[in-house]
């Protein structure tokens, strides 16, 4: 504990996995922590539920170990950052807070059917135009109907207004205010494909399509804002919620990209990459998402969202079904071992292809085998295809925004952001600037930093800049020959995967 660190921030970070709070201090360094595991249910094939009560018992579990430490250490909590899985919905009673479903999670397929009917007549290319999104089960606005449609009452009382519906953010908020506040902010609006993302408000006409009543619906607000405060009997003081994003978006934040044309990705299971395009959005020929980056007062930033399906997973599978690792650090190690792949590709299309190729149905490959290849070769070409689909996307981000190369810079997290090779290969494959930073808590960090926006901590985006700290900086050293011979391999892979 740095004895100088007497304002903190504590951020909430509710993802799919866990829920954990962080106590941040005022330059990022991480005070205190506590996290729980989340259930995830199955209760058919495709479908995937979660405990609403869970999630807010485990976040105020959370809290509660951070503030007792807060408090055993003299650190006043300035203010308090919301950042949450996107899209999960929840649907719950004004009255009692009741909810009158499980939350059903981003991941859950139910509405596949009633989304093919939705394109099937025709309505994608308006609801693209309105959204940045495509028709997706993955989004909530198919979720909220089914609830309507498939429990018992609902739909009635969601159109007597007696009901609430929210993504894990307002869910939150509504149980920190005692349902005092019924608020979302813009980022999560942008991901229920009901929010217009140009006039920034809730669409008439998609409520009207996806037959959602209005009066369900929270308000939405700027990233930064009142939000509401905690109750004492609860937390044991109030606190103002000053900040609340959506997780990518919360990352965008806390990795500093502010200038168009930055772009923040994070290496974990999968990867998610985010570009930042300034005031200027536009509907993404490649498939890729438009989403807004945040919002805050009169800065409104959109971002392009693309994601790879496959990162980490990938080592994971030559960890837990080939037995080629004990441990995904040791990766790098064994792909080192080797001076180059061989001509080995690895496609990890384990559960299709994301941008720009859009296959759902492609599966993984493995090319150029020889009576030559180790082991290692495929741990490095798995390694190596991070840099590849990095590339893809990037390419596909490039080509529908002009700026892109300006910026140079490619700022990463998550899991695999801790290998040097994959973050050197990175930098050679898409001959720009790879950053790690210290904080290495992005989605944490970035809604910790807009509560302190919000509180005063910070006076601008160029206070948090500032506090953006570089660990580990990868410049680009391939020669453009050797870059060109292996990505051009690389295409090779995928057309014979797409062949
Ligand atoms: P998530 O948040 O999606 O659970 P994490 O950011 O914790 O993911 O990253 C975990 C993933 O990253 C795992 O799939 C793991 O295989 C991979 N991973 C972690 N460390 C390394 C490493 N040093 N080299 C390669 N892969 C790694």
């Amino acid at each position: 504990m740095n004895a100088t660190c007497s304002s903190a921030l504590l951020a909430i970070d509710q993802g799919t996995t866990s829920t954990r709070a962080i106590l941040f201090s005022a330059q990022g360094e991480i005070l205190a922590a506590r996290q729980k595991e989340l259930k995830l249910l199955y209760p058919r094939k495709g479908w995937v539920e979660q405990y609403p009560v869970e999630i807010w018992e485990d976040t105020l579990w959370a809290c509660r170990g951070v503030i007792a430490y807060a408090q055993k250490n003299n650190i006043k909590i300035a203010g308090i950052g919301i950042t949450n899985q996107r899209e999960t919905s929840v649907i719950w009673d004004r009255e009692t807070g009741e909810p009158v479903y499980n939350a059903i999670v981003w991941q859950d397929r139910r509405t596949a059917d009633r989304c093919l009917e939705i394109k099937k007549s025709g309505h994608e290319p308006l609801i693209t135009e309105k959204t940045g999104l495509l028709v997706d089960p993955y989004f909530s606005a198919t979720k909220i109907a089914w609830m309507l449609d498939h429990i018992d009452g609902v739909r009635t009382r969601a159109e007597n207004g007696e009901l609430a519906f929210g993504t894990v953010d307002t869910f939150l908020l509504w149980k920190l205010t005692q349902g005092k506040a019924h608020t979302t902010d813009i980022t999560n609006a942008s991901r229920t494909l009901l929010f217009n993302i140009s006039t920034q408000q809730w669409d008439a006409e998609l409520l009207r399509l996806f037959n959602i009543p209005a009066s369900i619906l929270p308000n939405v607000s700027d990233n930064v804002a009142c939000f509401g405060e905690t109750k004492a009997d609860q937390l044991g003081a109030a606190y103002t919620i000053g900040g609340m994003a959506g997780d990518q978006h919360a990352a965008l934040v806390g990795q500093g990209c502010f200038e168009p044309g930055m772009i923040k990705a994070t290496y974990g299971t999968g990867c998610f990459a985010l570009m930042n395009t300034g005031r200027s959005h536009t509907i993404s020929k490649n498939r890729l998402l438009t989403t807004i980056g945040y919002r805050i007062g009169s800065d409104i930033c959109y971002a392009l969202e693309g994601s790879i399906f496959t990162a980490g997973a990938a080592i994971q599978w030559l960890r837990d079904n080939l037995g080629l690792l004990t441990d995904a650090r040791q990766s790098e190690a064994v792909a080192r071992s080797v001076p180059d792949s061989n001509e080995v590709y690895f496609v990890p299309a384990f559960t299709g292809l994301g941008a720009p190729y859009w296959k759902p149905d492609a599966r993984a490959l493995i090319t150029g085998i020889s009576r030559e290849s180790k082991s290692a070769h495929i741990v490095r070409a798995a390694l190596e295809a991070q840099g590849y689909q990095s590339r893809d996307l990037i390419d596909a981000m490039e080509s529908e925004f002009d700026h892109a190369r300006s910026s140079g810079v490619l700022r990463i997290d998550g899991g695999m952001a801790g290998n040097d090779f994959v973050c050197q290969f990175l930098a050679d494959m898409l001959e720009r600037t790879v950053e790690v930073p210290q904080v290495m808590e992005s989605t944490a960090w970035g809604a910790a930093a807009l509560a302190g926006l919000y509180c005063g901590l910070f006076g601008g985006f160029d206070d948090i800049s500032r506090n953006w700290v570089c660990d580990r900086r990868y410049k680009p050293q391939m020669t453009e020959n050797e870059r060109h011979k292996l990505y051009a391999g690389w295409k090779h892979a995928i057309k014979t995967l797409l062949d």
